[in-house]
């Protein structure tokens, strides 16, 4: 047979994908990975296609997908099915990383499921309460793969065996990019030492990077007591990068908005904010601040997200120059911890 594999988002390699591939070789088919939801002219007529969307703003593509596949089977948080691997009858035959040859690293779960519940996220409902899901040792392609690890845990220290993990990743040697962020907001001084004495990474693991949220301003002195313990340990304030959800907050004002934003900036963290639902949206000002109020959210995200921010104020920056910039989705593969 051959098989259709359609990753309709996300910049990092699909694990449902992957774990599909490996399943269908094991069986002698052929699989292929394709980015677009469009028939090309010179595709092959395949016996079967699946699709994986990971964000809601893929809508589009799924619905592009199942026009073009009518039989195809689409999974993941953004397809609006919450169907399972297993309940298709997918055995684990481990990850295919020949889908993405120039992928070096390692990826997976060590844990899935989340401690918090915020109101803008599906992890609690789909996973539920933290379980160990793998060991690093499990989850590490082995020599002569890099020791870079891109977890993908939603709440890596709320999973029962985490003093485990931090052990085999120190014990290892092994770089880890908590990609989908730390939980700052339940970060004991514990954590903030494990943290401390690991290899933590970006994701290309170049640089000395943490992962973690605000994204509720009533959560400023959780955030800023995970800060400093963070610092405390040795962790300085400018390896840390938080993603910051705008548009959301239905009392959200462009003055509270700039609240979260300046408060971060000032203390030496990097906000990287992350658009939900329309990034047209125009914010009330709810300040003195009345040269703003035409730009947009998506604008916000943008000044910051390019590092503009740095040069030149808001209210001097012209939407109409806008560099094509990493934007939500291309970075973060889930919920904002
Ligand atoms: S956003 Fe992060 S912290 Fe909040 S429920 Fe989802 S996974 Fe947990």
């Amino acid at each position: 047979m051959t098989i259709r594999l359609t990753q309709l988002d996300g910049k990092l390699p699909n694990l449902a994908l992957m774990r599909l591939s490996a399943w269908h070789k094991a069986r002698g088919d052929d699989t292929v990975l394709m980015r677009s939801p469009y028939r090309r002219m010179d595709e092959p007529t395949y016996d079967r296609v699946y699709g994986s969307a990971i964000f809601e703003f893929s809508a589009r593509a799924v619905e592009r997908l199942k026009t073009e596949w009518p039989d195809a089977i689409v999974g993941g948080t953004g397809s609006g099915s919450w169907q399972t691997l297993e309940q298709i009858g997918v055995e684990d035959f481990g990850l295919d990383y020949g889908l993405y040859p120039d992928f070096a690293a390692s990826i997976g779960f060590t844990q899935r499921g989340c401690r918090l519940n915020c109101g803008f996220c599906v992890v609690p409902m789909k996973e539920g309460k933290p379980k160990a899901a793998a060991t690093i040792a499990g989850l590490y392609r082995g020599a002569p793969w890099p020791k870079h690890l891109h977890l993908l845990d939603n709440d890596f220290f709320g999973g029962p065996e985490w003093r485990d993990r931090i052990e085999e990743i120190r014990d290892g040697s092994f770089k880890v990019s908590f990609t989908q962020g730390i939980n700052i907001r339940v970060l004991t001084n514990e954590i903030a030492k494990s943290l401390a004495s690991i290899e933590y990474r970006d994701d290309s693991f170049r640089q000395r990077r943490l992962y973690t949220a605000w994204d509720n301003i009533a959560d400023e002195t959780p955030f800023f007591r995970g800060i400093s313990r963070l610092e405390d340990a040795g962790v300085p304030p400018q390896h840390v990068m938080a993603f910051m959800l705008v548009g959301y907050d239905q009392s959200e004002t462009w003055e509270r908005l700039f609240y979260r934003f300046n408060k971060m900036v000032a203390r030496g963290v990097r906000p990287y904010p992350m658009v939900y639902g329309d990034k047209k949206q125009i914010l009330p000002l709810g300040g003195s601040n009345d040269r703003i109020g035409h730009k947009t959210i998506g604008d916000f995200q943008r000044w910051v997200n390019t590092g503009l921010y740095r040069a030149l104020p808001f209210t001097e920056y012209h939407v109409s120059a806008r560099p094509r910039v990493k934007e939500q989705g291309d970075f973060l593969e889930g919920a904002a911890a």
